[in-house]
């Protein structure tokens, strides 16, 4: 389990993209995507428009305050789903071995194909297959676990890649913001926060046991991730063709965001890690 090659693959700012392919006067402009009733949560927004401080989950409302100059989209969820498939299709095509973790993310396990094709060149290719025959941009990390390469897409965002090599995951991680582990949710991120902890670096320098006094177990997840240590494996993705998720949300805010947020927060309350 220890010399493994993990991909992490993303979609940038994906809702964003797809309807950018159909539109191309949405080009560099702020664009924000989700309910725009009075309820309504942001689901994606463009960089241009995080430049003014949206986010995705952030109140339609704040959203409209921060940059009322922004073009605001409904979205579809058909549309993005249709476009979602489209990608797996690609990965599904090019590896042996994947996990879909949500619509916009996936992992690819390329261990033992090292010696014969470059973990990192196939990626490259990856990437950019994926680009020519969906429009869609994407960025990705690669590394010897899930979390690590998860948190290196993170930071090579947007279009980007990011490699970290075997035995170099603690000295990544530790300049980096405990909010970028997986699975650190607002809740942790806050207890973290009241702790003076703001760093990675303060997490891997702390006593295990102490994790586990304030967090319980997943303070001990948490740590064990601190250290750049995951041993999950990918899980060969399956379709789920016939349950609709979208059907029990009501239709006024994007149904995926809702449903990631929503099992986030259930798993931080059941002391669970997310992917
Ligand atoms: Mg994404």
């Amino acid at each position: 389990m220890n010399n493994r090659s993990i991909v992490h693959m993303d979609l940038d700012s994906f809702f964003v993209s797809v309807e950018r392919l159909q539109n191309s006067a949405l080009n560099n402009r702020p664009i924000i995507i989700g309910g725009l009733s009075e309820r309504g949560v942001v689901a994606s927004c463009s960089y241009e428009a995080r430049y003014y401080g949206v986010h995705s989950a952030m109140p339609m409302k704040q959203a409209r305050l921060l940059c009322p100059d922004a073009i605001f989209i409904r979205g579809d969820s058909q549309k993005y789903s249709d476009y979602s498939h489209m990608v797996t299709d690609v990965i599904a095509e090019a590896v042996p071995l994947y996990e879909k973790s949500s619509i916009d993310e996936f992992y690819i396990d390329l261990s033992g194909m090292e010696r014969f094709f470059g973990t990192w060149k196939l990626s490259q290719e990856l990437k950019e297959r994926i680009k020519k025959e969906t429009g869609l941009p994407i960025s990705f990390g690669l590394s010897s676990n899930k979390t690590v390469s998860k948190v290196a897409t993170g930071t090579a965002k947007p279009a980007g890649e990011k490699h970290v090599l075997q035995g170099h995951e603690k000295v990544f991680l530790s300049p980096l913001s405990v909010k970028t582990i997986p699975g650190v949710g607002t809740v942790t991120y806050k207890t973290l926060r009241q702790l003076g902890i703001h760093y990675i670096k303060t997490v891997q320098e702390m006593p295990r046991e102490l994790l586990f006094k304030t967090l319980q177990k997943p303070g001990l997840d948490l740590w064990d991730k601190a250290q750049g240590i995951d041993q999950r494996p990918v899980i060969p993705y399956q379709e789920r063709k016939s349950i609709s998720t979208e059907r029990t949300f009501e239709n006024d805010t994007i149904d995926v965001v809702k449903l990631k947020n929503l099992l986030s927060a259930m798993a931080e309350n059941l002391g669970l890690s997310t992917p």
